[in-house]
């Protein structure tokens, strides 16, 4: 017997398609017979540079908090954060994992009547997150792969709660500029007040250029409708620990506070986090890096003439034909990248830039298979 016809879980429930994430190391080590050390994972956006020393340094040292109960208001993180930001302590919510602090904002804001609006070809999880609530998704066609903010705007109906916005986006690496979410901001705020809530993603922000670079958390105090949301997993290197965070006005910070369980943030993770806030040199070199390296995957598909979208990530989209058997056959080499097909992009992969050593085992492999097929 099915056991799935008997469960009596709600429609909403039974409609979600599970998260796909990037394989691990393990599992393809399991899977094809290859050494877990030359795997290449270039999968899940990860820091090509591993993790500042000072945050191992920070959390060797740590063996004795495990066994108590982290700090349900993650004070000391908060406060390195309000200083660096100038922001108040109360605008911050931390969660484990900006997907949490997602989950969180859903959780807060829709119910079974209400609905959310986000971009195609952006982030499987705002989807995700609206279904699990029971509330409406509405995915608005992109433009060139990117966020169109006037088809948003059209898109918007009386029951919208949330609008989630990945900038930069992933999986294309899209940029909406601050000229442009302005516009958009001014028309949200000004035709639905603060019953429309905006959801800014800004999980690669570090990774921008400095000219692109633009403080999202001052367009609070004009926007209260605004919630900026924040991670440790990407530039920071932190992805294991989980821990990110979100800026919004008070009021709407302490509502999301009150759906949190209390202790979603593990004691390493506040610790790491203040560490890593420290090391701006380490920030730097990986910034720096990728903006070099992004270079060479450019130059590379190129020559290939294979189609990319330009990135302001630390990934980038190609389009390789057959993807699937790509895919497989990078695999076959110890090499792991994200296939998007759940995304509706089928032909295309997604590729994480890594070290300049991944990066050329990469292209390597990339070449011969070319040849190949
Ligand atoms: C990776 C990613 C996140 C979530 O990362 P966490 O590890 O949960 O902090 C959020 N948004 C986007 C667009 C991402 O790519």
């Amino acid at each position: 017997m099915d056991i799935n016809n008997q469960l009596l879980l709600p429609e909403y429930i039974k409609k979600i398609s599970p998260y796909q994430s990037g394989k691990p190391i393990n599992e393809l080590a399991r899977e094809f017979g290859i050494e877990s050390a030359s795997i290449v994972k270039l999968a899940s956006n990860e820091n090509s540079l591993g993790v500042s020393e000072r945050v191992v340094s920070a959390l060797s040292k740590a063996k004795d908090i495990i066994y108590r109960y982290p700090d349900a208001n993650g004070f000391d993180l908060k406060l390195v954060l309000s200083e660096k930001y100038s922001i108040p302590v109360e605008s911050i919510v931390l969660g484990n994992g900006s997907n949490d602090i997602l989950e969180l904002i859903a959780m807060t804001f829709l119910d079974g009547n209400s609905s959310a609006i986000y971009s195609e070809y952006s982030f499987a999880v705002y989807k995700i997150a609206t279904q699990a609530r029971g509330a409406s998704h509405i995915e608005v066609p992109s433009s060139n792969y990117g966020h169109d903010l006037n088809l948003f705007y059209k898109s918007i109906t009386d029951n919208s709660r949330l609008i989630f916005i990945a900038n930069p986006n992933n999986p294309t690496g899209t940029f909406i500029k601050k000229s442009d979410l302005i516009v958009f901001l001014d028309s949200v705020y000004n035709n639905y007040g603060s019953k429309l809530i905006v959801v800014l993603d800004e999980a690669y922000t570090e990774y921008l250029d400095e000219c692109d670079k633009f403080n999202s958390f001052s367009l609070i105090e004009k926007y209260p409708n605004l919630i900026v949301t924040r991670t440790f997993s990407k530039a920071y290197g932190l992805a294991g620990l989980r821990v990110g965070f979100s800026v919004s006005n008070p009021n709407i910070a302490n509502f999301i506070n009150r759906v949190r369980q209390p202790f979603n943030v593990n004691c390493f993770a506040q610790l790491a986090a203040i560490e890593a806030l420290k090391d701006q040199d380490f920030l730097d070199k990986s910034c720096y890096l990728n903006k070099k390296e992004k270079e060479r995957f450019y130059n590379f598909f190129d020559s290939l003439g294979f189609k990319y979208i330009p990135s302001f990530g630390n990934f980038i989209l190609v389009n390789v034909g057959d993807s699937n058997k790509v895919n497989f056959e990078l695999l076959k080499r110890g090499i792991i990248v994200r296939p998007v097909d759940n995304y509706n992009l089928s032909g295309w992969l997604r590729i994480s830039i890594g070290n300049s050593l991944e990066n050329s085992l990469f292209f390597d492999s990339l070449s011969d298979i070319v040849r190949l097929i």
